[in-house]
């Protein structure tokens, strides 16, 4: 299967670290993420947040861990033989500081995808994704609209009802399990 798999949030435990940086720089105590529009979180016009992202955009990309369990769940995919396609919201500009944190913590990467803050749907048909694994609620509606069964990986921002075609799960081990059954047929 060709999966397609998004970074910041899925791969890359992004919220959490930026969470801790915002909090210095607004003089905040925000402890959970509850929104995925970090801006009404911290209650700021989102030019002011998009303003200080591009000013520490090394930094704030550098600094996240993986998320547990991604590396690993990375490998066996491959292992097994899907193909996997990181498709990231992220700018073109920010391909440099994106591959060197892959290659940091040894996240097999083959093709990665900016969308620059755009859709991710025009990517995931031009590449004929069958599979996507996402943290984003709205993504994922668009995403499974198109038929593509989407993965999301449980987070303090995506709670709610899903639509059809998305599958929570809560863990890495069970999105690899659920990527083999769809495998499978
Ligand atoms: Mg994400």
């Amino acid at each position: 299967m060709r999966i397609g798999v998004d970074i910041d949030g899925v791969v890359s435990d992004s919220y959490p670290a930026w969470l801790q940086e915002l909090n210095r720089h607004y003089g905040k105590n925000i402890t959970v993420l509850e929104d995925y529009e970090m801006h009404l979180v911290f209650d700021v016009p989102w030019d002011d947040m998009n303003d200080f992202f591009v000013e520490n955009v090394d930094h704030l990309l550098s600094m996240p861990k993986p998320v547990p369990g991604a590396r690993e769940g990375i490998e066996s995919l491959r292992r097994e033989g899907h193909e996997v396609i990181f498709v990231t919201a992220r700018r073109p500009e920010e391909e440099k500081v994106t591959l060197k944190w892959l290659e940091k913590y040894e996240i097999p990467h083959e093709t990665v995808l900016f969308s620059g803050f755009k859709s991710k749907v025009d990517l995931v048909k031009q590449w004929q994704l069958e599979a996507f694994v996402e943290d984003h609620l709205a993504n994922a509606r668009g995403i499974s609209a198109l038929g593509v069964p989407v993965l999301l990986l449980t987070t303090s921002y995506n709670r709610g009802k899903l639509p059809a075609g998305v599958t929570r799960c809560a863990t890495w081990t069970e999105m690899v399990t659920v990527l083999r059954q769809l495998a499978s047929g």
